[in-house]
């Protein structure tokens, strides 16, 4: 058990004895084994004849609600290891008292106890268990709590141990905040990136024929996919981008010059092994078969990118230079760690290297924070943070490259950027990367959702690997600083993060469906007229469909609300003699009557200037 806690992890953990308490009064012969609080909660392992189910959890809370009442101090009691271990062979830990049998998990968590460290016990009420702590000092300051599943767990994680019942459940400081967790768990369920994808035919999943983790972009997805990347182009190639492309695999050489084989083989796809003159006069006189090779899926676009910048000769005019690429690359994750669009197999990244001298670095760095920031306020993200990740000077030449004053030097202006920018960060020391500071930047969306975007990070050591230089103003050859950054991330995991934020509403600008013609009847004029307004709509870019069936008004705003199409034009003939619209967008209803040229205009404008609402 961990000594510190938060306060949260003090209740939710005190919780857990509460309902150990509660299930030994209902079942004496109950064996706890570890009871930790969790990510949401805390859970305790129990082995016992009745299998608990969510039946039994109103019993138990019940009981629980009596142990809160009853506003036991939760005692801690430090005792000597024979002690500990008298009480664990007479079966009272975890318990309400003797029982004849031994508390066998505790007696052997108490038996691996290293000599020499304190044994503590707590107590509530006349349930006793071996416990670090910490606890909250009374049971009542368990404000709220209830039990919300069951799994089963082998004990101590191994499948040779006896498999224990695992009951979950969560504990807050009060009941609004209870109430409060349960209303977000149940947004967030209806907004689960998985559901909504397939609900909205945004992307579909193959694992058959295609692949676990690979997945298919469908139209709809499609469209936001491009939207994201016409936002980055446009606003890489103001900021001085220039871009490039990339093949999507490389030779063997290529990793081991980056660092990536043999450390990072483990995430990487096995290679492919390529006999290149097979069956030729030069593989016969290759008989050892040095013309084979073996080429790898890339699982970083940095490798290629360097290889571009090696690619001609640089003068000290030609930095800062900028490449930027929406890359694909592919990383073997496990197939037990897949999960929809957050992890899969196959990404494609908002990446670019910037290649720097060490006097442009605090601009470089301080513009590609300006874009974070940017991004931020066009997708609306109210809440986020940097995590400015710095090295140990102690672990210079094993976890950090052996480069003390350049450390020191982009440290100190990453910092100087952050605080001048008065961007919100807290800083990490010993967690940088191995060749340089990073900035992991997490964000939270509108459900309070934490999700890290994507990770800025400085690197001085790998482009002299590559053997990259450029021609300084005094004629000599120096090596250039790179800064890595994607700020939106991959398409797959932002989109995901896209989808559950915006809950499938997304603004005009990103929707897949963002204008759909509904005409009340179906007579020739009035479906002339609602194809010269798609016609100009789609002219000039917008996603504009067309329902001119025989079908009910009503039904066919039904079938578009249900669709999420964003903007609705309902036409009917006094609307066409007119010359005007009746306005209607997804989720705010009816807008009224309006001129056409001003609906036009306005949907334009929208999504031209990505407007959120
Ligand atoms: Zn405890
Ligand atoms: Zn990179």
């Amino acid at each position: 058990m961990t000594p510190t806690m938060t306060d949260l992890e003090r209740i939710r953990h005190s919780c857990a004895h509460v309902m150990a308490t509660a299930i030994a009064r209902i079942w004496p012969d109950a064996q706890f084994a570890a009871g930790p609080p969790v990510e949401g909660g805390f859970y305790y392992d129990v082995e016992l004849s009745h299998r608990i189910t969510p039946e039994d959890f109103e019993r138990i809370e019940a009981e629980m609600k009596k142990e809160t009442k009853a506003n036991c101090v939760f005692e801690r009691v430090e005792v000597s290891r024979e002690a500990a271990l008298a009480l664990a062979h007479s079966g009272a830990l975890a318990s309400l008292g003797e029982r004849g049998v031994p508390s066998k998990f505790k007696l052997d968590i108490v038996e691996n106890i290293p000599e020499g460290e304190a044994i503590t016990l707590y107590r509530n009420g006349d349930f006793t268990d071996l416990c670090a702590g910490p606890h909250v000092m009374r049971t009542s300051n368990i404000g709220a709590f209830k039990l919300t599943h069951v799994a089963s767990a082998y004990y101590k994680g191994d499948e040779k141990n006896p498999q224990l019942q695992r009951i979950y459940g969560t504990a807050f400081k009060n009941k609004t905040a209870l109430d409060e967790h349960f209303a977000m768990l149940e947004e967030a369920k209806k907004r689960d990136h998985r559901k909504l994808g397939q609900e909205m035919g945004l992307f579909a999943m193959d694992p058959e024929y295609v692949g676990p983790g690979l997945p298919l972009w469908l139209p709809k997805g499609t469209a936001i996919v491009e939207e994201l990347e016409r936002l980055a182009k446009e606003t890489e190639f103001a900021a001085g981008y220039q871009r490039v492309r990339t093949p999507h695999l490389a030779r063997e050489k290529m990793y081991v010059t980056s660092g990536h084989l043999p450390y990072y083989a483990e995430s990487m796809f096995p290679p492919m092994e390529l006999s290149e003159d097979a069956g030729t006069a030069d593989a016969e006189k290759n008989p050892e078969g040095s013309t084979s090779d073996r080429y790898y899926l890339k699982a970083m676009n940095c490798p290629h990118h360097h290889r571009i910048f090696a690619a001609e000769p640089h003068s000290y005019r030609d930095l800062p230079l900028r490449l930027a690429e929406y890359g694909t690359c592919y990383r073997y994750e496990q197939s037990g760690e897949l999960f929809g669009l957050m992890r899969v197999r196959s990404l494609n990244m908002n990446d670019a290297h910037i290649y720097c001298t060490e006097e442009q670095f605090a601009d470089e760095f301080r513009a590609v924070n300006d874009m974070y920031l940017k991004y931020f306020g066009i997708f609306g993200l109210e809440k986020y943070q940097m995590r400015f990740s710095t090295h140990d000077p102690e672990k210079l030449g094993q976890k950090f490259v052996d480069e003390p004053e350049l450390w020191k030097k982009t440290e100190d202006m990453v910092r100087r950027v952050l605080v001048e920018s008065g961007i919100n960060f807290v800083e990490v020391p010993n967690e940088a990367a191995f060749y340089g500071p990073k900035i992991d930047v997490q964000v939270w969306n509108v459900i309070g959702r934490e999700f890290t975007i994507a990770t800025n990070q400085v690197d001085f050591a790998v482009p002299a690997k590559f053997g990259l230089t450029y021609r300084t103003r005094e004629n000599s050859d120096a090596t250039p600083l790179c800064i890595h950054r994607a700020p939106l991330g991959t398409h797959e995991r932002f989109i995901a993060f896209l989808i559950e934020h915006y809950a499938g509403n997304f603004p005009l600008w990103l929707a897949p469906d963002q204008v759909r013609i509904l005409t009340i009847g179906d007579e020739d004029d009035l479906v002339a007229y609602a194809k010269d307004i798609s016609n100009e709509l789609r002219g000039h870019g917008v996603r504009c469909s067309m329902d001119i069936s025989t079908d009910k008004i009503n039904g066919k705003v039904l079938r578009a609300e249900e669709a999420k199409v964003h903007t609705m034009l309902v036409i009917g003939r006094r609307d066409m003699d007119a010359g005007a619209v009746s306005l209607r967008v997804h989720g705010k209803g009816n807008l009224g009557v309006k001129p056409r040229a001003d609906v036009v205009a306005d949907l334009l404008e929208a999504v031209r200037s990505r407007r959120l609402a």
